[in-house]
Order: C-alpha cells, then sequence, then structure tokens
C-alpha cells in the first residue's frame, strides 16, 4: 500500500482564492489529486462518501450557510482521520480556541495559512500532512504475521536507545527504547512501522515489548555504570496493551529480577487512539500507584484535549514532531506549544520537544522559559547500545555553551 501524493481537498467560497490555490498545489506536483468545492456541506458530502480518501482539508472559515467550524466538527463526528487547515488569517487566540475545539471534536487541526496564499506556506503544510500520515499510514510493505513468528522464534527483537536531553544542563535524563528486528540472515535493520500493526493485529506484542523490556532492563545498570550517571529508561505500550490487567505485575516481575524498581521507568502510551475503556484506564492508574512514569506519547495528533490532560495521572507529555518541525516560523505551532506550556505549568509534568531535528527549532524551544526535555535527530538517532554508548560518553565529556 505504497501512498505517495496526496489527495487534497480545498474548500472555500472564493472561486478566486480555489484557482489560486490549485495553481500552488499543482506548481508542487498535486495535479491529480486536487478536489476543490464552493461549498461545506458539499465538502462534507465528499468525505462522507469516501471518509478516508482525502488526506487533508483546506478549508476557508468564513463562509455561507455553513462555516469552518462547523465543517471541523462535522469532520470530527465522521471520526475523519486527516488533516485539517484552516486558510484564514487568524489572531493568536482564534487559533488557540479552534485546536482546542478541534481537538474536543476529536479532528485534527494541522495548521494555518494566512491570505494571500503563498505557495512556501502550503508547501510547509503538505510536510506536516506527510508527517501525520506517517502516524496512521503503512509507506512500506509490512511484514506478514509469519515473518515476525520468526523474527521472534530466532530473538531478532532488538532495543535501539535514543536520549531525551534536559535543555538546561545537558543533561541525558532518560532514554527511549525503540524496538528494531535485526535479522540474524543478512543483518538488516527492520523498523517499527513495518511490523508493530502486525504485532497487534495477531495479539504478538506483549511478546515483543516483554522481550524488549528483559533485554533493556537487564542491560540498564551496565549502562548507567559505563555512562556514569543516572537516567530513566522509556518504552513503548500499545494502547491495547493496557486492556490486560495483569501488564503491570508482569513488568514489576522483570524489574525485580534485574533489581530495578519502576521509579526507573517510564511507559509511553500514544496519544492517537483515545484512552477509552476502563480498563485502561485502570491500568494506567495501577502503573502510576506501583511508581511507574507515564508519558503522553505524540501529544497533538490525538485525541486527548488540553482539560482531560489534568484528569490522567500522567507524568509527562511528549510534543509530536508535526509541532514542532518549523516551529521557528509556525505561527499555527507557536500558539499551540505556547498554549500546552501554559496550561501544564505548576501541573509537574514534564514536556519533551520530539523530532528536533535542525538548530533553528532548538533555539526556538529555548525561548520558552519552561524546561523541555528535546529528543531528535540534531542530537542523536536511535542506536544499539555500544554505539549508544559510545555518543553518550562523548556527549557527557563535550562541554556545551
Ligand atoms: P514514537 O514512540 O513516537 O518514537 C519516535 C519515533 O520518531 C522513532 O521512530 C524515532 O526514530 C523517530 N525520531 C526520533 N527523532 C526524530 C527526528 O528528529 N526526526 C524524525 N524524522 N524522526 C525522529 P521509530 O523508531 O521508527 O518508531 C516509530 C514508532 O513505532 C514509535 O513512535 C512507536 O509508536 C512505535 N514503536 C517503536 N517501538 C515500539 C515498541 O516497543 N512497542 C510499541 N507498541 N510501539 C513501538
Ligand atoms: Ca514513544
Ligand atoms: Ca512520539
Amino acid at each position: 500500500m505504497k501512498k505517495i501524493v496526496p489527495n487534497i481537498l480545498v474548500v472555500d467560497d472564493s472561486m478566486a482564492i480555489l484557482i489560486v490555490m490549485e495553481a500552488i498545489l499543482k506548481e508542487l506536483g498535486l495535479s491529480e489529486t486536487i478536489t476543490t468545492t464552493l461549498s461545506a456541506r458539499d465538502a462534507l458530502d465528499k468525505v462522507k462518501t469516501n471518509p478516508t480518501y482525502y488526506d487533508a482539508i483546506f478549508t476557508d472559515l468564513n463562509m455561507p450557510e455553513m462555516d469552518g467550524m462547523e465543517l471541523i466538527r462535522h469532520l470530527g463526528e465522521l471520526n475523519y482521520q486527516g488533516g485539517i487547515i484552516i486558510v484564514s488569517e487568524m489572531d493568536h487566540k482564534v487559533i488557540s480556541l479552534a485546536a482546542n475545539l478541534a481537538k474536543q471534536h476529536n479532528a485534527h487541526l494541522i495548521g494555518n495559512i494566512a491570505k494571500p496564499v503563498q505557495l512556501s506556506q502550503v508547501s510547509r503544510l503538505l510536510i506536516k500532512v506527510a508527517q501525520l500520515n506517517s502516524h496512521t499510514l503503512l509507506k512500506e510493505p509490512v511484514i506478514s504475521k509469519d515473518e515476525l513468528i520468526d523474527a521472534l522464534k530466532n530473538d531478532e527483537i532488538t532495543p535501539f536507545y535514543q536520549p531525551k536531553i534536559n535543555t538546561d544542563n545537558n543533561k541525558i535524563e532518560s532514554v527511549e527504547v525503540l524496538a528494531r528486528i535485526l535479522s540474524s540472515k543478512d543483518g538488516n535493520i527492520i523498523l517499527p512501522n513495518r511490523f508493530i500493526n502486525t504485532a497487534e493485529q495477531h495479539n504478538l506484542i506483549n511478546q515483543i515489548t516483554f522481550s524488549l523490556f528483559e533485554k533493556a532492563t537487564s542491560e540498564f545498570k551496565n549502562m548507567k555504570a559505563q555512562l556514569g550517571h543516572d537516567f530513566k529508561m522509556a518504552f513503548n505500550l500499545s494502547p491495547t496493551q493496557l486492556d490486560d490487567l495483569s501488564c503491570p505485575n508482569k513488568l514489576l516481575l522483570i524489574l525485580e529480577l534485574n533489581r530495578l524498581t519502576p521509579s526507573n521507568i517510564i511507559i509511553e502510551i500514544t496519544e492517537q487512539h483515545a484512552l477509552s475503556s476502563l480498563m485502561q484506564l485502570e491500568t494506567l492508574n495501577r502503573l502510576r500507584m506501583h511508581g511507574f512514569g507515564l508519558s503522553l506519547d505524540d501529544f497533538g495528533v490525538g485525541f486527548t484535549n488540553m482539560e482531560q490532560l489534568r484528569n490522567l495521572p500522567f507524568t509527562e507529555i511528549k510534543i509530536d514532531r508535526s509541532l514542532i518541525s518549523n516551529i521557528e516560523t509556525d505561527l499555527f505551532s507557536q500558539v499551540v506549544v505556547s498554549s500546552l506550556i501554559n496550561i501544564t505549568s505548576g501541573e509537574h509534568l514534564d514536556l519533551v520537544a520530539e523530532g528536533v531535528e535542525r538548530p533553528e527549532e532548538l533555539a526556538y524551544l529555548k525561548h520558552y522559559r519552561r524546561n523541555l526535555a528535546i529528543q531528535g535527530f540534531l542530537f542523536s538517532c536511535p542506536k544499539p547500545k555500544e554505539e549508544f554508548i559510545l555518543w553518550a560518553k562523548k556527549w557527557t565529556e563535550t562541554p556545551h555553551p
């Protein structure tokens, strides 16, 4: 299921804007996949007919009959999974409120463009559409159930490590463990987007998690000794794994074997799917009661709104890459991130910015006086243990301005 060019729907009651948008999208190589309409109702009908067809919708706010806010609300009700971009001049308060409302309605508002529309703005937002899709679409062929079972039998599930760095003192605060399949035949590395879904579908995700958890926690003490300082280790759990009420006990058992305590561990849960079942909430609470750190991953692309954050027992929020990339020039991301910082200040929540790739992004993030941890290729990509330790020693020894 390879998909390269996104399908775009543009809705605006001004024919002139539609013509400009179409010209820009064509210039960006999307001529085959653009649909335009003058009416929000028509746009909604198009999505109703084929809910998964459009990867992104560019919408005006001010339109007769049905306006942009109403369209966004209906798209949320339809559980529309693509990105929504508002094409309209908006001030900070309006952006912040629109983003929050969209979240309440389970819609993915990913940015706004001021009129007159410029090619560079549209191009920047198409990158965000691609990033959003990387959460929901599978770009590379997934591996089959049998291939995954073989990988598990051959013990090929391998932890890779990526640091989260405190911007105040440049310390490695924690290290995220990311799953890889390391082929014993040819040494090829298979990334999680090719096997996590298969694992979830065929009930193999627990085996992956516990294999990783055993391997990484058994290496934890040795890694700390080599780095010469304490840090936490973070693991990803799929929300479905929280439905298993015995999950915390299984993790505790492995920790005990390795003489570790839950306070050394952070559990990351993606925000993509709403945490819904009572069982999931019970497990979440139990993990927290045992002392595990709990991190809400990919915040910004999912369905937790700012107010719900207060009622869930999270200790950390990871701001999704789509809100971080190009933040220094992206007013929408700036407003959403700063309102998140305001809401979480005084809440004892650690904040992590994910996917920092460029020095400009880091420099902008340092403007916020709030203590932020940073994770991203700018510092280090995920690495196998030995390589990570070499990197981390060098990082710790090098003075940082
Ligand atoms: P995630 O938990 O959001 O992990 C961060 C992903 O972003 C990682 O991709 C990491 O390599 C990538 N990343 C980090 N910094 C940057 C950056 O600066 N730029 C860019 N472009 N990417 C960056 P990875 O390792 O391919 O993992 C993808 C997803 O697979 C993870 O997203 C997580 O949702 C899932 N996953 C990985 N390991 C596990 C696991 O053990 N269990 C479960 N359930 N899911 C896992
Ligand atoms: Ca994660
Ligand atoms: Ca993430």
